[in-house]
């Protein structure tokens, strides 16, 4: 089955991409469109679906030159809307070689004997290096996968770098790099993701628009829990013990060489002592950068 995924994708993108070629030179939808590129905070939980051609005129966005850049961009949702003490567990799986590609079992499998759910933003690559494992982490329902990017890029729409990492050159490549990574999950797990967040956080407003006529609502988070792995122990322990209710938490399970899976796992006993709640991203209503 994985085998016939690359044709699929292969003849999807051909289409998307054929879709997208005669939008761009369609003179029926080729008017200005003067509406704001950001939109509107009520309409981004609702998760839109991806409909037909005409209901994403990604032409609007031409010409609009994007005013903001960053991870603190309009429309990004950073925080559950809720005084209740819960948290939600984001992990993301950044890359495809070396040592991004890794798998932190320690820190699934505690995760699972715990019974705490976490979302889970994986990129293309690193579901090409690790098939069999993105499979049983999709069968698994605790665990709600996410959309991190088919390669990995900054969401830019004009080549904007962070972190040394090129951004998406122009629109074709976001969409590319979003809608692909999307129908590689779906064809390999029967579900498009709801959430999105792009390779390093990174954003300009327009990507964040688009995103959204893709269909994904954009997740960035309150609490870096890891500091892309880098943190110690004591530093991921210290960091978690700072949550407040509706946190966020974004750490990575792609880097078991580093500490993460064991500052989580001395914060988790001491945050329950505490009366938090670990609950999924789509417990409630996010709220979004203004
Ligand atoms: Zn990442």
């Amino acid at each position: 089955m994985y085998k016939s995924v690359p044709w699929v994708l292969l003849i999807g993108l051909i289409i998307f991409v054929s879709w997208f070629t005669v939008g761009q030179s369609s003179p029926q939808i080729n008017q200005p469109d003067t509406s704001p590129p950001v939109v509107p905070r009520e309409q981004l939980d609702q998760s839109p679906q991806m409909g037909s051609g005409e209901s994403i005129t990604f032409n609007k966005y031409n010409g609009v030159e994007p005013q903001q850049w960053g991870e603190q961009v309009s429309g990004v949702g950073y925080r559950l809307e809720t005084q209740e003490k819960v948290l939600a567990l984001t992990l993301d799986a950044c890359g495809g070689s070396g040592l991004a590609a890794g798998y932190d079992k320690a820190l699934i499998d505690y995760l699972d004997t715990k019974q705490i759910p976490a979302t889970l933003f994986v990129t293309g690559n690193w579901i090409d290096a690790n098939p069999e494992i993105f499979l049983k982490l999709a069968g698994n329902p605790l665990f709600q996968i996410a959309n991190h990017g088919l390669n990995h890029r900054p969401a830019s729409v004009n080549g904007r770098s962070a972190y040394n990492i090129q951004g998406t050159g122009n629109q074709a490549e976001l969409i590319q790099e979003i809608a692909v990574n999307g129908e590689k999950i779906d064809a390999l797990t029967g579900g498009r993701p709801r959430y999105y967040r792009s390779g390093t956080n990174f954003y300009d407003e327009i990507a964040i628009s688009m995103a959204h006529d893709l269909g994904y609502v954009t997740v960035g988070y309150g609490v870096a829990g890891d500091a892309g792995a880098t943190f110690s122990r004591e530093q991921v322990k210290k960091t978690l013990l700072g949550a407040r209710a509706g946190s966020i938490i974004l750490m990575h399970f792609n880097h078991p060489e580093g500490q993460t899976a064991e500052g989580l796992m001395d914060a988790i006993p001491v945050l329950e002592q505490n009366g938090f709640k670990f609950v999924s991203l789509s417990a409630g209503p996010l709220l979004y950068y203004p």
